[in-house]
C-alpha cells in the first residue's frame, strides 16, 4: 500500500525463444561435462538481423567489456566508458554530460549522425528549434531521443542502448548510411544512474556459474529498496513535470533544447510478460490535450515495424491492453507536450541473468536484450521514412496549440503568494524550467477568489507554444473517459504548490516585463540588532533557516500570536509561528550571532529582520509569554523491509534536501538498538509499525514527551494501538470502499477489474479546512488548501474539540476523479488530527504531506509537525 502499483507487472502471455530448446540442450551439456562455465555467450551478431556489418575499428561492447552482452549486467562506468570511446573513435559521434546525478554519476548523451551532420550540430538545432514553429525545411534531420533505463532494474534497457549505439556507430550498411544523414540520434543509455548501480552490483555480486534460473534465488530478489528508483528512492518517471530531481532537471532542459521528434523510454515488466510497445488501451489513456492525430495517425505509423521486427523473431508481444499516457510526468508523456512522440516499450524482466518464467522455460537476459535491439532499429527506421510526416505533426502541433489557447475562454493564469515569496521563486523556477513564458502582473486584478497584486503576482498566458503543457499545470481536471487509472488521476501544480491562483479571460492581459530568471529573495543581508532577530514563518524558506540557525546553536523562540515590530526597516507583521532569536539569551558573542543569522537568511534565502525594540506596534511583544523555546529536533525515521520507500525518501528528501535537517534513518530489523532518550521525533510512513515489547516502549517514550508523527496507513495503525485517547481507528474502507452496497450483485466476470479499479482512490485532490490558530497550521494563511489523498481510509473527528487541525470541506473536491460512493464519504473526513498521549504528542497525517516531492503545500503541516509538535 501506499506506494503506486509496481506499473510493469503486465498481464503473462506466451513467448517463444527460437534456437532456445538447443541453447538449454548445450547449457546442460555444458554443465554436466564442463562445470566452470555456463553463461549466455551471445555473439553480437545474435542481437541483430541477418547481414548487418560492422566497422571492424570500432569496437563492440563485447569487444569493449570484455564479456558477451548479457553474460554480466554492465555497471554505469562501463557504460559511460563505452560511450566514450565510441565519441572518440568515431567521425559519427559526440558525447556530453548533461548533468549528474545525487551520487555524482555523469549522465553522458552520445549524439550521433553523418560526420556532416556532427560538424554542424548546432545549426541543426538551431534551425530545427525555429522550424517547429515556422514555416518547413525539409532539409533538416529528424531528431530521436533514445532513452534508456528510468527504472534501475530494468536493465536490458541500458545494455541494448550500447549495442544500438554501436549499430549506428560502427554499421556499414547503406541503410545506416541514410539514417545518419536524415536523422540525428541522442543516445541517453541510463537515466537512472544511481539506482541501475544498486541493481547491476545486485545481480553480480550473487551471479552464480551455472546461472541458478529458481525465481527464490536471491540474484532474483533485491533488498529493499531494490533499484527502480533514484538515490531518495523516488521513481524517476513521474519526475518529467514536477522535476523535484537532478537527473529530471538535467533531462528536461536537455529535451527542452531539441524539442525531439521522436523519444524512446525503455523499460521491463514481470517476468512471465512478454514485450509491450504503443499502441496503448484506447480508452482513458489519450490526454485530452493533445492531438487525437498523435495517437491516431502517428504512433500507428511505427506499429507494424515494431511488430514484424519481433515477428522475425519469433518473440510475442501485445499492445493497446494496459498503459495510460496521460500524465506528462511520465518519460513517454512529456516529449508529447514538446511536439514530438513519446514512446513507452516493456520488456519481460529476467531481473538477474537467467529465471524460470512461469509457464514459458528460462527467460535469459540476452533474449530480453535482444527484443529492445529490434524495437529500437526499427524506430531509427521508421523515423527516418516519416520524417517529414513527423516535421509536419511538430509544426501542427505548436500552431494549433496557440490556435486553440486564442479561441478558448481562458487568457492566461496568475498565481503568487503575498506572504510565501520563496514559494513564488520555486514555482517561477519551475515554470521557466519548461520554458513557459511568464509575465510580472502589471495591474491588481481578482481572479480564483484571490486579489493579486504587483510584486507578489504573475501571469502566464494561454496563447503560448507551451500552452498545453501550462494548462496541464493550472488546470483541474473533472470529466475522465475512464474510471480505472495507471496511476494518478490529477497532478495540478499550482495545487500541489498550494499558490493561490485563479484564471484570466480572454482579451487583454494585465502582463509586465516577461520573467527571465527567478527572481533574487528581497531582504538580504541582515542588519544587526541589539534585542531580537526575526523570522516570518509564513515564508516557506523559513524552517531551511531555522534548521541553520540551530545548527549554529542559536537559541529561537516561537510565538503562538503574530505581532508586528518596529525594525530597522520599519513596521513588520509577523504571523503565528513566526520566529524570535532574542540577542540576550544567546550563548554565543553578538558577533558570532549576527554571522550565523546571516548565513541563515542566505541558506533559508528569507529575509530576516532586526529588531529595534520588543516593545511591539501590535500584538504579542518579544518578552510575551506566547514566546516559547523552539528544541533543535533529533528525528528518528525506521526504514527498510515493509516501509514504503517512496513515503520514507519524500521525507528524507523534503529534509536533506530543502531543509538541511538530519534524519536518523534506522532499519527496522535495527529498532532493538535504539535509545530512545536520544530523540524527540520519530517519523512513522506507511509500512514502518511496532508490536509487542517495541510498542509498549513506544507509548512510554511518547508518555515521556516524545513526538510520533504517523502519516498515511501508519496513522490508522497509531490510532490503533492506543497512541491516541481521542482518535479512533478509521473505519474500514475495505479499500475498495463498497460500504453503499446493498447485497449481492451479479456481474460480468470480465468487468471486475475495472469495477475494483473504479472504487479505488486513485490519487485525487481535495480541499481541506485548516484551523489557523492551531500550532501545527502556521505559516498558512488561506483556511482552506488543497491535499492528496490516494487512499480509503476515514476517520472521524477527533473526541477533543480542538484536535481536528484539519478536514476535507463539505464539498470538497478540486481535481481529478472519485467514484460517487467515495465522495459522499470524503465531506468533513479530517486530514489532521493531533493529540496527546501522556506528556507527549502524536500528530496523524491522514495524507501524504509532501506526494512525489513537488506537494510542497503540505510540506509546511509535516514541519510544524517536527518543530512545533510540543506546543499544543
Ligand atoms: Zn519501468
Amino acid at each position: 500500500m501506499g506506494t503506486p502499483p509496481d506499473p510493469h507487472t503486465g498481464p503473462a502471455m506466451p513467448f517463444a525463444r527460437p534456437a532456445f530448446a538447443a541453447l538449454l540442450l548445450s547449457l546442460a551439456l555444458a554443465s554436466a561435462l564442463a562445470p566452470a562455465r555456463a553463461a549466455a555467450q551471445e555473439p553480437t551478431s545474435w542481437f541483430f538481423p541477418d547481414g548487418t556489418a560492422f566497422d571492424p575499428a570500432i569496437p563492440s561492447p563485447e569487444e569493449f567489456l570484455g564479456y558477451p552482452i548479457g553474460d554480466f549486467h554492465t555497471r554505469h562506468d562501463r557504460i559511460v566508458s563505452y560511450m566514450e570511446t565510441l565519441a572518440e573513435l568515431s567521425d559519427r559521434a559526440s558525447v556530453q554530460t548533461i548533468g549528474y546525478t545525487h551520487e555524482h554519476r555523469p549522465m553522458p548523451v552520445l549524439t550521433i549522425t553523418s560526420p556532416a551532420n556532427l560538424n554542424r550540430l548546432e545549426e541543426i538545432r538551431v534551425a530545427h528549434m525555429s522550424a517547429t514553429e515556422s514555416p518547413p525545411n525539409e532539409e533538416l534531420p529528424v531528431i530521436v531521443h533514445l532513452g534508456w533505463g528510468v527504472h534501475g532494474n530494468e536493465t536490458s534497457s541500458s545494455e541494448a542502448a550500447m549495442l544500438t549505439a554501436y549499430w549506428l556507430v560502427a554499421g556499414t550498411g547503406a541503410d545506416v548510411a541514410r539514417y545518419l544523414d536524415e536523422g540525428v540520434y541522442h543516445v541517453e543509455p541510463v537515466l537512472n544512474p544511481d539506482g541501475r548501480d544498486r541493481h547491476t552490483n545486485w545481480a553480480n555480486m550473487h551471479r552464480s556459474e551455472p546461472f541458478v534460473t529458481d525465481p527464490l534465488d536471491r540474484e532474483h530478489n533485491e533488498v529493499w529498496p531494490g533499484g527502480r528508483t533514484n538515490h531518495y528512492w523516488f521513481d524517476l518517471n513521474r519526475d518529467w513535470l514536477p522535476l523535484v530531481h537532478p537527473e529530471s532537471q538535467a533531462r528536461i532542459d536537455f529535451h527542452q533544447s531539441w524539442r525531439p521528434h521522436v523519444v524512446t523510454d525503455y523499460h521491463e515488466m514481470g517476468t512471465s510478460s512478454t514485450y509491450f510497445f504503443e499502441p496503448s488501451k484506447p480508452v482513458g489513456s489519450w490526454n485530452p490535450l493533445l492531438p487525437e492525430r498523435l495517437y491516431t495517425d502517428i504512433t500507428m505509423r511505427f506499429a507494424d515495424d515494431w511488430a514484424a521486427s519481433l515477428d522475425s523473431l519469433g518473440s510475442l508481444y501485445f499492445t493497446k491492453e494496459v498503459y495510460d499516457n496521460t500524465y506528462p510526468g511520465y518519460g513517454s508523456t512529456y516529449p508529447n507536450f514538446l511536439g514530438g512522440l513519446g514512446l513507452v516499450f516493456e520488456q519481460a524482466s529476467s531481473r538477474g541473468h537467467w529465471q524460470d518464467s512461469d509457464h514459458h522455460g528460462v527467460l535469459t537476459f540476452a533474449f530480453a536484450i535482444r527484443n529492445h535491439v529490434r524495437t529500437a532499429l526499427a524506430t531509427v527506421r521508421v523515423a527516418v521514412e516519416e520524417r517529414a510526416v513527423l516535421q509536419e505533426y511538430q509544426r501542427e502541433f505548436f500552431r494549433t496549440g496557440i490556435e486553440t489557447a486564442e479561441a478558448g475562454d481562458v487568457g492566461g493564469w496568475v498565481f503568487g503568494d503575498a506572504h510565501d515569496a520563496s514559494l513564488n521563486r520555486a514555482f517561477l523556477d519551475l515554470l521557466l524550467r519548461h520554458r513557459i513564458r511568464t509575465y510580472e502582473l502589471s495591474s491588481e486584478v481578482e481572479a480564483g477568489d484571490h486579489t493579486f497584486a504587483p510584486g507578489t503576482a504573475w501571469v502566464v498566458p494561454a496563447a503560448q507554444p507551451a500552452y498545453r503543457l501550462a494548462r496541464s499545470i493550472f488546470e483541474r481536471t473533472e470529466e475522465f473517459a475512464d474510471s480505472v487509472f495507471y496511476d494518478a488521476s490529477t497532478w495540478t501544480v499550482s495545487l500541489a504548490y498550494g499558490i493561490p491562483d485563479g484564471e484570466l479571460g480572454p482579451g487583454s492581459l494585465p502582463l509586465g516585463d516577461e520573467v527571465t530568471a527567478v527572481p533574487e529573495a528581497g531582504g538580504l543581508p541582515v542588519d544587526r540588532s541589539s534585542v531580537a532577530y526575526l523570522l516570518d514563518w509564513r515564508d516557506s524558506g523559513a524552517p531551511t533557516a531555522l534548521r541553520a540557525l540551530q545548527a549554529a546553536g542559536v537559541r529561537a523562540e516561537m510565538s503562538t500570536r503574530g505581532w508586528t515590530s518596529p525594525t530597522t526597516r520599519g513596521e513588520v507583521g509577523f504571523g503565528a509561528g513566526s520566529i524570535s532569536v532574542p540577542v540576550g539569551i544567546q550563548t554565543i558573542s553578538a558577533d558570532s550571532l549576527h554571522r550565523a543569522v546571516q548565513a541563515a537568511a542566505g541558506a533559508g534565502q528569507v529575509p530576516i529582520h532586526a529588531a529595534t525594540s520588543g516593545y511591539s506596534v501590535a500584538g504579542a511583544d518579544l518578552g510575551s509569554r506566547s514566546f516559547g523555546p523552539v528544541r533543535a529536533p533529533r528525528i528518528l525515521m525506521p526504514i527498510g523491509d515493509g516501509v514504503s520507500s517512496y513515503e520514507a525518501g519524500q521525507l528524507w528528501h523534503l529534509m536533506d534536501q530543502r531543509i538541511g535537517q538530519p534524519v536518523t534513518k534506522v532499519d527496522v530489523a535495527d529498532l532493538g538498538r535504539v535509545d530512545w532518550s536520544d530523540y524527540d521525533v520519530l517519523v512513522l510512513v506507511s509500512g514502518g509499525l511496532f508490536s509487542g515489547a517495541r510498542l509498549e516502549r513506544l507509548q512510554a517514550w511518547v508518555r515521556e514527551g516524545g513526538t510520533l508523527i504517523a502519516v498515511r496507513t501508519a496513522a490508522a495503525w497509531a490510532a490503533a494501538n492506543g497512541f491516541t485517547p481521542n482518535v479512533a481507528a478509521p473505519g474500514s474502507g475495505g479499500g475498495g470502499g463498497n460500504a453503499e452496497e446493498e447485497g449481492p450483485t451479479r456481474l460480468p466476470w470480465a468487468d471486475a477489474g475495472d469495477l475494483q479499479g473504479a472504487q479505488a482512490i486513485g490519487g485525487s485532490i481535495w480541499a481541506a479546512d485548516l484551523d489557523l490558530t492551531h500550532p501545527l497550521a502556521f505559516g498558512y494563511t488561506q483556511e482552506t488548501i488543497p491535499v492528496w489523498r490516494d487512499h480509503s481510509m476515514f476517520f472521524e473527528p477527533s473526541a477533543n474539540p480542538y484536535g481536528t487541525v484539519a478536514q476535507l470541506t463539505d464539498d470538497p473536491h478540486l481535481s481529478g476523479y472519485i467514484s460517487e460512493a467515495n465522495e459522499a464519504r470524503l465531506a468533513g473526513s479530517p486530514s489532521v488530527l493531533a493529540d496527546r498521549l501522556g506528556g507527549g504528542s502524536v500528530v496523524l497525517l491522514v495524507d501524504n504531506p509532501n506526494f512525489r516531492g513537488f506537494w510542497r503545500g503540505t510540506t509546511r503541516l509535516f514541519l510544524n509537525a517536527v518543530w512545533f509538535g510540543d506546543r499544543y
